[in-house]
């Protein structure tokens, strides 16, 4: 594709371009803390206490972030939220889930269990994109999944018990979410992510917040003889965060990383300050393309748009691939839609790394690439 040759002046610029959505932007200050303890931590052993030191700060930074009552264990394993799910299919749905699908990331789950030769047809309820379904009790089922931010479409929907005092469990797809909108711990059992968003870390590790219920359960579905690998088995990695380990060799980098984000989040106020700071930043998009012509939000709904994902449609007249291209070559990345969802659309992260002021400088550099179309 040939780009018009347009310039946009580096007063307009922000300081640090990338607002994808995970990868994301990871703090320079992380990665120089990192390089500073790099000598006596990376290249060193994951069963020594360097490394375990590290499996417990992100373990306590999650507790004291989340706020998690009594009796919630925070679980640690190799290969992200999409590992999750498998490994949820085997030790967290007994026999059926019910699944709230609308967008990516919330069919590939429906879609895993409805794979899984143990259990029965998930029951999903779907919306269409630009929208969240609501899950009323469902009779039988055991499971119900949730995302909290639906990170293809901009999407989010409140972390609520569908059947408030049954027994079913609330498993939550928090992966884009999670750090970065409030919740109540209470309202679920198994709220799980990878570091690479709000998190501002590497991919390849999952974390599951998992309440005494879930806990319960993967230990009764383990007694009952189901087989699970080694990998996806939660007992296993139940027993190693309780020993501040992995199972398998985990990227002590990504663990840092966490850790410092981790550190710092709650240094600026925890989780109140990060959703009061995500919401600012979205808000302002949100507003900005209410106000141009040529753009609006994606997302309908005010209720339902992600402070974390925002997804603004452009006008047929303005190619979204023009403006991120010609972006892009300045330095500004990742803004563009979801592959999948086919729109002409930016898609822009206001994860809690991100700062306020780019994202303002982020509208201003889009208003003149515009203007000059
Ligand atoms: C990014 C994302 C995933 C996938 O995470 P991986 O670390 O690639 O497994 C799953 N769900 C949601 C909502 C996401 O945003």
């Amino acid at each position: 594709m040939s780009l018009p040759d347009i310039t946009v002046p580096a007063d307009l610029l922000p300081v640090d371009g990338r607002f994808g959505c995970g990868p994301s932007k990871i703090r320079q200050e992380a990665v120089e803390a990192l390089s500073a303890a790099a000598p006596a931590l990376l290249g060193t052993s994951h069963r020594r206490p360097a490394v375990k030191d590290q499996v417990r700060r992100v373990r306590e930074g999650l507790d004291v972030f989340f706020g998690l009552p009594a009796g919630y264990e925070v679980l640690l394993g190799n290969g992200g939220a999409t590992l999750f799910w498998d490994a949820a299919a085997h030790h967290l749905i007994e026999r059926r889930s019910a699944h709230a699908v609308f967008g990516e990331f919330s069919t590939k789950f429906a879609r895993a269990v409805a794979g899984t030769p143990w259990l029965e047809e998930p029951v999903v309820v779907e919306s269409p994109p630009g929208t969240h379904p609501v899950l009323e009790p469902v009779e039988g089922v055991d499971a119900y999944a949730l995302t909290h931010c639906e990170t293809s479409t901009g999407v989010a929907m409140p972390v609520r018990r569908p059947d408030p005092g049954g027994d079913a469990l609330v498993l939550v797809d928090a992966t884009s979410a999670a750090g970065g909108i409030a919740f109540d711990p209470v309202d679920a059992d198994a709220y799980y992510f990878s570091p690479q968003k709000c998190f501002a870390s590497e991919g390849g590790l999952w974390a599951a917040l998992c309440s005494p219920a879930a806990l319960d359960r993967v230990a009764a579905i383990a007694a009952s003889g189901r087989h699970a690998p080694a990998t996806l088995d939660l007992t296993v990695a139940r027993d190693n965060a309780a020993s501040d380990q992995t199972y398998n060799t985990p990227a002590v980098a990504t663990l840092f990383l966490m850790a410092e984000q981790l550190d710092w989040m709650n240094g600026q106020g925890g989780i109140a300050w990060a959703a009061q700071s995500c919401l600012a930043k979205s808000s302002h998009l949100y507003g900005w393309a209410q106000s141009r012509s040529w753009a609006a939000p994606f997302v309908a709904d005010p209720a339902q748009r992600s402070p974390v994902v925002c997804t603004v449609d452009l006008d047929d007249g303005v190619a979204a691939d023009i403006v991120t291209g010609i972006l892009r070559r300045h330095g500004v990345v990742d803004i563009e839609a979801y592959r999948k969802l086919g729109r002409n659309q930016l898609r822009i992260a206001t994860f809690p790394a991100i700062d306020h002021a780019d994202v303002e400088a982020l509208t201003a550099c889009v208003d003149h690439v515009v203007g000059r179309l």
